[in-house]
């Protein structure tokens, strides 16, 4: 494509896209096609023939687009936002327009450069100690695989490194909570623990990592003759937003000798709130840390900032130095390949650089604390309507709620929630996730997209309410 080709048909995706986001409140929220309903409709061979991008564009408004729920809606309330606000969506365009690879510092100076100040803008914005030193990676799930990976090294003395997965005398075990991320369990299994060296330990009433239970399963394990070797602790779990103690879990960590990751992928964004920053106290004490600001906070999803304390062991564990990829410079840089997985590394730095400046931190945390305030009304309307019940102590903005009317338990219970839910979806204004807690099914109310106001969290009660006056089954 010419550069100005481009230009005339870059002005039709930005204002394909503008138009999106300026009318996206008016469409269903969420889609429900059958599988393979737009399989069909593609062809089944590519075209031999130039077709032109305009034939991409209207595919996209006529068969893409119908098989999308909308994440950037105001009604969306299922998973965790994620949030990719325009500034950041721009950001990523200049990105990919200006196609860049970061392969050593050289390859694309400003790329290390960028990324390695906003990483600290975010880190000081997030109240954290000026010894972090921060990476941008993909997800939270490439982050645990890191974290574990350099844990292992740590424990055998960069022996797994050297000798594979012979290392060693005896197996290496993980301990993180029942709540944690399926994440957590699948970087253990790629990092060598394997899945039967993952304790998952149980939780407290708060379902935070009940701290005890640790101390006795660390205990249990050094007497089978296994070696201890990291901690994974979550702020903000997925189901229920809850905190593990950071501080008490650290306090083991040190005593114990293991690493410490903590998990904050959503919760995260809150820290950049003074007022919540009790939540992940201790967090300086970590080893590593892992915030997603394309949750919550509005970068455009992918954008996972890694944190480590230590950055000269994490090098030490990843780096391999080919001779093609050596420059002069190599010890005056930061070299982000061996902070992660990947060679190649994008230029996400842009998008998050991109959010922060055209906002100011005066403004997002000013959004932040408008999703709080909308959390904390519906918590109350929640709790003063029974049979509403309220599942789990909302700590920021997700509340897990049940409608339980008398004498309803059970499977009855069960289908009478997946049924409201259901009464909900199908009048395309909100869209929510169920899930299990204790196994039995409740629904997660997730607030924070981006143009969620409060009229949007009231018409969810109305929602909610009318839903819910039909006669429950069984009843
Ligand atoms: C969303 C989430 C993850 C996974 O994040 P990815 O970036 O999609 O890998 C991990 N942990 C927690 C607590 C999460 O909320």
């Amino acid at each position: 494509m010419s550069a100005e080709e481009f230009r005339r048909l870059g002005h039709l995706v930005v204002d394909y896209l503008a138009d999106y986001r300026a009318n996206v409140a008016n469409q269903p929220v969420a889609c429900s096609p059958a599988p393979g309903d737009l399989l069909a409709q593609l062809p089944l061979t590519p075209p031999e023939h130039a077709e032109g991008f305009e034939a991409v564009l209207r595919d996209v408004e006529t068969h893409i687009v119908p098989h999308l729920s909308h994440w950037q809606h105001p009604n969306f309330f299922a998973y965790f936002p994620s949030n990719g606000d325009l500034s950041a969506v721009l950001g990523d365009f200049l990105s990919t327009g200006l196609g860049v690879l970061g392969l050593t510092w050289q390859s694309a100076p400003a790329l290390t450069e960028l990324e390695d100040r906003c990483c600290d803008w975010l880190r000081q914005m997030s109240g954290l100690a000026d010894s972090w030193q921060g990476v941008i990676q993909d997800t939270a799930s490439s982050c645990a695989v890191i974290a574990l990976v350099a844990a292992r090294e740590r424990t055998t003395g960069h022996g797994a490194v050297t000798t594979g997965m012979q290392h060693g005398e005896a197996p290496l075990v993980i301990y993180t909570s029942s709540e944690a991320h399926s994440s957590v369990q699948k970087a253990a299994m790629l990092a060598g623990f394997g899945c039967e060296h993952v304790r998952k330990v149980a939780v407290d009433d708060a379902r935070a990592f009940d701290v005890s239970e640790l101390r006795g399963a660390i205990e249990a394990d050094r007497q089978r003759g296994l070696r201890p070797c990291a901690i994974v602790a979550t702020t903000g779990t997925t189901t229920t937003t809850a905190f593990d103690p950071i501080d008490a879990l650290a306090d083991v960590a040190e005593q114990q000798g293991l690493w410490l990751h903590v998990d904050s992928a959503m919760a995260g964004t809150a820290m950049i709130l003074p007022e919540c920053r009790d939540l992940w106290r201790g967090i300086d004490r970590a080893d590593s840390l892992v915030v997603n600001p394309h949750k919550w906070l509005g970068v455009s999803f992918d954008c996972s900032v890694f944190y480590v304390r230590d950055d000269e062991h994490l090098v030490r564990v990843m780096r391999t130095d080919p001779s093609y990829l050596r420059t002069d410079f190599d010890d005056q840089v930061k070299t982000y390949r061996d902070w992660g997985i990947a060679l190649g590394r994008r230029f996400r730095a842009l998008k998050l650089w991109s959010l922060i400046r055209t906002h100011g931190t005066k403004k997002l945390r000013a959004r932040i604390r408008r999703d709080l305030d909308n959390a904390r009304w519906l918590l109350q309307q929640v709790q003063q309507c029974p049979p509403w019940r309220v599942l789990a102590p909302m700590q920021l903005q997700t509340l897990c709620i049940r409608h339980e009317p008398v004498g309803v338990t059970g499977d009855a219970l069960d289908a009478h929630t997946l049924a409201w839910l259901e009464r909900v979806h199908a009048t395309g204004r909100a869209w929510m996730t169920p899930a299990q807690l204790d196994g039995r099914w409740m629904v997660r109310v997730s607030i924070g997209s981006l143009d969620t106001e409060r009229q949007h969290v009231e018409e969810l009660w109305q929602l909610l309410q009318a839903a819910t006056q039909q006669k429950p089954p069984g009843a």
